[in-house]
């Protein structure tokens, strides 16, 4: 099975459209979580995700915000700013679509989540400790995470070795050996200034994993992020990849 691999979308439809486009046709999509927040176009890319197949997707720290379910309070003012917008447009379908989401699941070999299976909501896997101690919190030999917006990789040999964390910097794919847990970056607001949509292509028999990358209308998005009003800073950083 080919599955597309995609995770903090940020109300980017753009890039969302963009990596459509780029991955060709899938058998199935596993979204980790972050639909909404920081982008102009919440409402359109829940659609959009919504009528993708074989879809399972998770529920993201801002998709909980959104939803009231997260106290906003817990984000910068940047992003509680963009978090109160976002649930000012959010239409009643879209709202509806957010509450189905799961905080952790488990497709086949693979676990889905948005931060890590120790916190699935909250918890950022960006260093060796906290990847070593997540790896006590899932079953099966695969991970799949979101949250950072950097693509990493996390291996453990064994129990008794360290836990060998690396960023995914180039597009050589990766084969994947049990207990790894392994991240595609950000299609909407990537951190690790490559300014390119990241995701990734999961090849289920292989255990294949393909990061890509791909261009798309950074412009046009920053111009929707003005007139809705919305932070300079959510627009300024999509040029940066930061
Ligand atoms: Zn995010």
């Amino acid at each position: 099975m080919r599955v597309l691999i995609i995770s903090d979308i940020h109300a980017n439809l753009s890039a969302l459209d963009a990596v459509r486009f780029d991955s060709g046709p899938v058998d199935a999509v596993w979204c980790l979580g972050d639909l909404v927040g920081y982008g102009p176009d919440p409402n359109q890319c829940i659609e959009r995700i919504a009528e993708l197949p074989g879809l399972v997707c998770q529920l993201g720290n801002h998709d909980a915000a959104v939803l009231g379910l997260v106290p906003v309070e817990e984000f910068n003012l940047n992003a509680r700013l963009s978090i109160r917008w976002s649930s000012s447009v959010l239409t009643a379908a879209c709202s509806a679509f957010l509450q189905t989401l799961t905080q952790m699941t488990t497709v086949g070999e693979v676990t889905l989540c948005h931060g890590s299976p120790r916190n699935p909501v909250w918890e950022y896997i960006l260093d060796p400790r906290t990847a070593a101690a997540s790896l006590d919190y899932f079953e099966t030999p695969y991970c799949f995470v979101g949250h950072s917006h950097l693509p990493v990789c996390c291996t453990s040999l064994d129990k008794s070795k360290p836990v060998h964390l690396s960023m995914i910097r180039n597009s050589q794919a990766v084969q994947l050996i049990p207990r790894t847990i392994i991240n595609p970056g950000s299609v909407g607001q990537p951190r690790d200034k490559d300014p390119r949509a990241a995701y990734a292509i999961y090849y289920t028999e292989e255990h294949r994993w393909e990061p890509r990358r791909v261009n798309y209308d950074i412009h046009a998005v920053q111009e929707r992020i003005y007139k809705a009003g919305l932070p300079p800073l959510h627009a300024s950083r999509l040029a940066q990849g930061t």
